[in-house]
């Protein structure tokens, strides 16, 4: 028998998906795709058990919606049966007296109200037919449609061991058509989802979900219902069929052969394992009896799922009445008359098992997900599979993602957290440069506003001191005195130049230069004590640079001289010169005392100086600053002053592009 074709049965509602991987992990054949975060139901793979529906704590799984397709089939001029699972009376508890439902499914506009029990009536004589059948092969039963599913796409070698035998749903249409005519449309009511795609012999399928929702939208209510019955023909033991060990219940079987013979497995873990043994050939000759859930009054079309006992008992207080009342003899003439049509079914095999990847495969996604020897597989099953290996097969064949494992994402967490931290500091640091050079531009701006006044009046100090100088006798006190005047104002005039510098008021001219040669050139101009060494150490590939040579021989003339000042006991002056992309950078690393940690912050302030009046002015690491910024470079300093922390000393470690982008 053909299958309708394909539906999507369950649909993800996006915004309700927590992402906890509980449908990944309750799915039996694993047809859940993370995608992005979101789970969604591969409907090839899908076999409609309709267990992610009910493990889905956030109802964010749901199932394909019928009740518009009803709705038209009724409004038709056709003649509309509607065939009721044997479990209604598990759904249904609130409605005391049965009849009363039969009345509102009537009132909706069924023409007709059958009892699919009577399907299960003969659909169980056929398999009493090959249970007693010594000589008959080993049989699955096929009334569960997602069992049949599972087998037909997942173990298709066994698809021929399936019952060729109809479910009672698809026996109950075949015995309506035969009684109220071919053109008759058949609604199936029932627990299951999986039917709506079992048979397209079916018209509808509806769950009770739905035709609850339809009683509510068409206000039908049991207040407002006469009572009415089904048609016939009536269910006999059938009815039972729907309670756990059903089909068995329902034939009167010889104890021996239910004891011996027959495996009953249900529930989605149950059935699978009962057909790796039956696949493996562990179970001899014995029949397999399977559902896919516990019962079908467990289903996922009922509005409430749990409380198996109580539903198995409303369904068994129904069957007794029932059957107290039934009219034996007409139920055996009933069974003669229809015992007649056909009630087999064919398989399809359609194989839906996906090559495993190879082994390099596995262990690459393994790796990516932080296992990368077996005590690193903690099989923890957060992820929704069972074990790390068959969360990585499910990663390569693109139905899981990396981040679903837990592991691995606190791991990946606490790194970006790390991360985090890391840049922080790197963002308090550039805070402290930012204010030191807000603090430099406005003491710049300061000492350029004196400097400028200063010139003129130590321009004419100078000058007047001068020809005075010039116009006294070269022996007087006189003349000495006016030699003092005008060397101090020459000074003066020299610390005010420099002032000028450190406030970027003097423009850079730059030309091609050979830094390699300049360094020397730097050193071969300041008196190196005998004992202080200094090395220079070349790796550029191309040696030429575009500087202002004048101001970058300050640069290195001012380092250079703190160095040789901070070593009054010898030392070594390390100076390293490397490429860095587009850059050129020069490090300039020496012995000396270092620089305690208060006073890092202090040193390119102008007139900060740690050496004597006289000694120092404190304008050589302002100025340095100031010419570096004006060739759109960096000037970075690590200093250790603590013999306890290791060697003592200072790197200053100059950094400029190696060529003016303007
Ligand atoms: P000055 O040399 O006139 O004191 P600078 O601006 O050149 O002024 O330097 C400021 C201060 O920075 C120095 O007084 C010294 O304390 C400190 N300093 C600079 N370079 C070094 C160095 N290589 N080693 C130790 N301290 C240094
Ligand atoms: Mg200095």
């Amino acid at each position: 028998m053909p299958h309708a074709p394909v539906h999507q049965l369950v649909f993800t509602i996006k915004d309700r998906c927590r992402v906890c991987y509980t449908c990944v992990r309750e799915c039996p054949v694993k047809a859940i795709k993370i995608n992005n975060g979101q789970a969604e139901v591969i409907n090839e793979r899908c076999i409609g058990c309709g267990n992610c529906i009910k493990v889905c704590s956030q109802g964010a799984k749901v199932f394909l919606n019928s009740t518009g397709e009803l709705i038209e089939l009724l409004a038709s001029h056709d003649k509309v049966a509607a065939c009721i699972a044997p479990s209604f009376p598990a759904e249904f508890s609130e409605i005391e007296d049965y009849h009363i439902f039969i009345g509102m499914l009537k009132k909706l506009g069924f023409n007709f109200i059958l009892e699919t029990g009577f399907g299960a009536d003969l659909v169980a004589l056929e398999y009493k037919k090959i249970l007693e059948d010594e000589s008959s092969k080993p049989i699955i039963s096929s009334d569960c449609p997602s069992i049949v599913f599972f087998i037909e796409q997942y173990h298709p070698e066994l698809t021929t061991s399936l019952a060729k035998i109809v479910s009672p749903m698809v026996a109950m249409s075949r015995i309506t058509k035969k009684k109220y005519g071919e053109n008759c449309k058949v609604v199936f009511i029932g627990p299951c989802i999986a039917k709506k795609v079992e048979s397209n012999e079916i018209d509808v399928v509806l769950t009770f979900k739905e035709i609850r929702r339809l009683f509510e939208q068409y206000n039908i209510t049991p207040e407002n219902t006469e009572p009415s019955d089904f048609d016939p023909p009536f269910a006999g033991k059938g009815s039972i069929f729907p309670v756990n060990h059903g089909l068995l219940q329902t034939i009167p079987l010889k104890d021996e052969i239910k004891e011996n013979d027959i495996i009953i497995a249900e529930g989605h873990i149950n059935f699978r394992e009962a057909v790796l043994e039956f696949e493996n050939g562990l179970l001899n000759s014995q029949h397999l009896e399977l559902l896919c859930c516990d019962g079908c009054i467990l289903g996922p079309g009922m509005t409430d799922q749990g409380k198996r006992y109580l539903k198995s008992k409303l369904v068994g207080n129904y069957v007794k009445n029932k059957l107290e009342n039934l009219d034996e003899k007409q139920w055996e003439k009933d069974i003669d008359d229809f015992s007649e049509i056909d009630m087999t079914q064919e398989f399809e095999i359609k194989d839906r098992r996906i090559k495993l990847p190879s082994k390099e495969e596995i262990d690459k996604v393994l790796i990516s997900i932080g296992k990368f020897e077996y005590a690193d597989y903690l099989n923890c099953g957060a992820c929704g599979y069972n074990t790390c290996e068959e969360h990585a097969i499910a990663i390569v064949q693109g139905f899981a993602e990396n981040e679903m494992c837990l592991p691995y994402s606190i791991e990946k967490l606490h790194k970006s957290v790390k991360e985090l931290n890391i840049s922080n500091d790197k963002l308090a640091s550039a805070r402290q440069a930012l204010k030191q050079s807000e603090k430099l531009a406005s003491m710049g701006q300061l000492s350029a506003g004196i400097a400028h006044e200063l010139n003129n009046p130590l321009g004419i100090i100078s000058m007047y001191s001068n020809i005075l100088k010039e116009e006294s006798s070269p022996e007087s006190q006189v003349y000495q005195d006016l030699e003092l005047i005008a060397e101090q104002a020459e000074r003066c005039k020299k610390i005010v130049g420099g002032l000028l510098n450190f406030a970027r008021k003097n423009q850079v001219s730059v030309s091609n230069v050979n830094i390699e040669q300049f360094i020397l050139l730097s050193i071969e101009s300041i008196i190196v004590p005998e004992n202080i060494r200094i090395n220079i150490k070349a790796k550029l590939q191309n040696p030429i640079v575009q500087i202002d040579p004048d101001q970058m021989m300050q640069v290195l003339v001012n380092i250079e001289k703190n160095a040789i000042e901070a070593m009054p006991e010898g030392g070594d002056l390390l100076i390293t010169l490397y490429e860095e992309k587009n850059d050129f950078v020069i490090n300039l690393q020496d012995t000396g005392t270092g620089i305690s940690e208060e006073n890092m912050d202090k040193i390119f302030t102008p007139f900060f100086t740690t050496k004597p009046i006289g000694k120092g002015t404190g304008l050589g690491l302002p100025i340095i600053y100031g010419i570096i910024k004006m060739h759109k470079g960096r000037i970075d300093v690590k200093s250790n002053n603590n013999p306890e922390k290791g060697v003592t000393g200072t790197t200053f470690t100059i950094t400029i592009p190696r060529t003016r982008p303007d």
